[in-house]
């Protein structure tokens, strides 16, 4: 029984690890020699002594070929969930270009099959809600912020990169950016069209030369209430879909300026955010929310009663072998 009630709360943080394929025109030898259900072994004859080899184990490996539709499915458990009043988050992690955006949100063309997690767990969240009908009746609405350099802003106001939002942690739970704009939706469409409005203001924080996503945090938080139409009580879940900023190192001889102070936040808000969930899967009795606006911004969805999937992205190709066994580190150290 007890052995029972760890695993289900061991099972509260699950670490997917997805390896993008080679793009078209790179050269195809990969650092992944092979995949086994949940472990990856990767080659870096320069690290590993001659064989060169190392394995690391997840709950999911997800190789070159998988589909969206294949990542999905092991998801699609969590947003049951939100409807059943639990808090859930759902993060990208990886370097810039390992396919963070292509898991949550899908490529620039997008379709059936191509769409990604956030729009494929709206779908659900709306086709459950909908079979629901009579039993429950729920309202749904959304938010969009990003975290820049520990700021946060409202990506659903057209000039929200303009004003700085505070986090509180004591109101009506998950909804701890109460001033960012709380959409009502209502179907898919509904979703899909603030999502775009929301990558266009901001696109505008972005130059030719600074590609602003990559740079910081956006979290699209969708939250539930329902009510139980027989006992009239009311039940409150969240779900947070982040897409982290590009967890790679910068050499700090080649950098200075806004792009160093972008990268120290970046570093230290990802380590934060390691931290948080590392204590959570030892269940340390502390744990430290306080060290950055991303940590602060999850408290009521990591830990708890809440669910975490954390999905860890590796690009194959021989040059990101640093960033990719670094990557695998923190990915174990969270698992
Ligand atoms: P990130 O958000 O981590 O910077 P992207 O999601 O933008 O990376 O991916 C970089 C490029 O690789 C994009 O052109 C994207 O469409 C492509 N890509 C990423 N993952 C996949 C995948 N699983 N299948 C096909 N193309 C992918
Ligand atoms: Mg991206």
């Amino acid at each position: 029984k007890l052995y029972n009630q760890v695993q289900d709360l061991k099972g509260s943080i699950r670490v997917y690890c997805r390896v993008r394929p080679f793009l078209p025109g790179q050269l195809n030898s990969s650092t992944v020699s092979s995949i086994d259900d949940g472990t990856i072994t990767i080659i870096n004859s320069s690290k590993y002594g001659k064989e060169g080899r190392r394995s690391f184990t997840f709950n999911k490996v997800f190789g070159p070929s998988a589909t969206q539709d294949e990542v999905f499915l092991d998801t699609q458990p969590l947003i049951r969930s939100v409807l059943d009043g639990y808090n859930v988050c759902i993060f990208a992690y990886g370097q810039t270009g390992s396919g963070k955006t292509y898991t949550m949100s899908g490529p620039r063309i997008l379709n059936e099959q191509t769409q990604g997690v956030n729009f494929r767990a709206l779908g659900d969240l709306f086709k459950l809600a909908e079979q629901r009908r009579g039993l429950f009746s729920y309202e749904i609405a959304v938010q969009m912020i990003e975290i820049y350099n520990e700021q946060v802003r409202d990506l659903l106001v057209s000039d929200g990169l303009n004003r700085r939002l505070e986090i509180r942690n004591n109101s009506q739970k998950g909804l701890n950016v109460p001033d960012a704009n709380l959409v009502p939706v209502a179907s898919t469409s509904d979703v899909m069209e603030l999502m775009s409005l929301g990558q266009k203001n901001r696109a505008v924080g972005a130059t030719a030369l600074n590609d602003r996503s990559s740079r910081s945090h956006s979290c699209l938080t969708v939250h539930v209430l329902g009510r139980d139409m027989a006992t009239g009580n009311i039940l409150r879940g969240c779900m947070h879909l982040v897409d982290l900023a590009g967890s790679e190192r910068v050499d700090k001889s080649e950098v200075t300026g806004e792009r160093l102070k972008e990268a120290q936040h970046i570093n230290k808000s990802l380590s934060a955010l390691g931290d948080v969930i590392a204590s959570l899967a030892q269940k340390n009795s502390h744990v430290p929310y306080r060290n950055s606006k991303l940590t602060q911004l999850l408290q009521d969805s990591l830990g708890g009663q809440a669910k975490t999937l954390m999905f860890v992205h590796i690009s194959p190709e021989i040059d990101a072998i640093g960033e990719t066994i670094s990557t695998l580190k923190f990915a174990e150290r969270v698992s």
